[in-house]
């Protein structure tokens, strides 16, 4: 990593605009969905708390938490040292809102944001090869209005879908504590409350979104068959009259680059849902 002690402000890919990392609430970044005086949540009470709200409040609330010190740092130890490749360019070094169609017919549930990916730039699966591939994907089914992700305000857009990821900070090696999901989870429940209503199909990645996605519709009140279905590549389970969840394999670098994951298995997850979603 390169370190910047110096913490200058640096310019943003897209606009041009300076920003130190991390960034400061309501100053300009592209889709920043809080203000200087959005509420930070400091611990679990405070998630719990402040996530009884609105879906674009929601959204700002989460994108300053700082509920889980270990991730706190680290999420913003990263936006300050920077990967070299990345070094000319701010981080974001907050945590990541639920992003895309607020009446989504398709939710998407991943994990959390990575490191050098959504922890830089801001967006959820953008600017990473996970991003590259999931995008590639949505857009080939209708889902998303471009191919790739690559910085916010890049005039992407999806198409009646939704991403969520199930804890909201970039954590080391890709592995929150139970505790940290714990703590975040009141985030995801609230968003999934708020959404359910318009949802048909739910797209989870990887085991731990299988979880977190039962979980969190379950505490939305929804029927989650006990005991819990097993996560599998299109495992299909109901969750509700017209309401699906689909498993699909994380495109993940280990599970595309072994071939794990093809871009037809892909493609046959994102095109049921979105069959699914009418
Ligand atoms: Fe807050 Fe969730 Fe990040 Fe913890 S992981 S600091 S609860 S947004």
């Amino acid at each position: 990593m390169t370190i910047d002690p110096t913490n200058e402000p640096l310019p943003h890919p897209r606009t041009g605009q300076r920003f130190v990392s991390p960034v400061p609430p309501g100053t300009g970044w592209p889709d920043d969905p809080a203000l200087p005086d959005t509420p930070v949540a400091h611990d679990a009470d405070d998630v719990r708390r402040l996530a009884r709200t609105s879906l674009g409040e929601l959204d700002a609330r989460v994108s300053v938490c700082r509920a889980c010190p270990r991730l706190v740092d680290w999420r913003e130890d990263v936006a300050a040292d920077k990967r070299a490749s990345y070094a000319g360019q701010p981080y974001w070094g907050r945590p990541i809102s639920g992003w895309g169609d607020p009446e989504p017919g398709v939710l998407i549930v991943g994990l959390a944001p990575a490191a050098h990916g959504g922890n830089r730039t801001g967006r959820i699966f953008t600017g990473d090869r996970s991003g590259d591939w999931l995008f590639a994907a949505l857009h080939r089914a209708g889902l998303a209005t471009q191919e790739t992700s690559v910085h916010a305000g890049d005039g992407q857009r999806l198409v009646k879908a939704r991403m969520v990821a199930a804890v909201r900070c970039a954590p080391p090696q890709n592995k929150p504590t139970t505790v940290e999901r714990d703590t975040c989870a009141p985030w995801i429940e609230r968003e999934i409350t708020l959404v359910a209503p318009h949802v048909r199909a739910v797209v989870a990645l990887g085991s731990f979104g299988w979880d977190a996605a039962l979980r969190a519709f379950r505490a939305a009140g929804h029927a989650v068959p006990a005991p819990k279905p097993r996560f599998g590549h299109g495992v299909e389970v109901r969750l509700g009259e017209d309401l699906t969840l689909l498993g699909c394999f994380h495109p993940s670098q280990q599970n595309t680059f072994t071939g794990r994951l093809t871009e037809e298995m892909l493609d046959d997850v994102l095109l049921r849902a979105a069959a699914l979603a009418g």
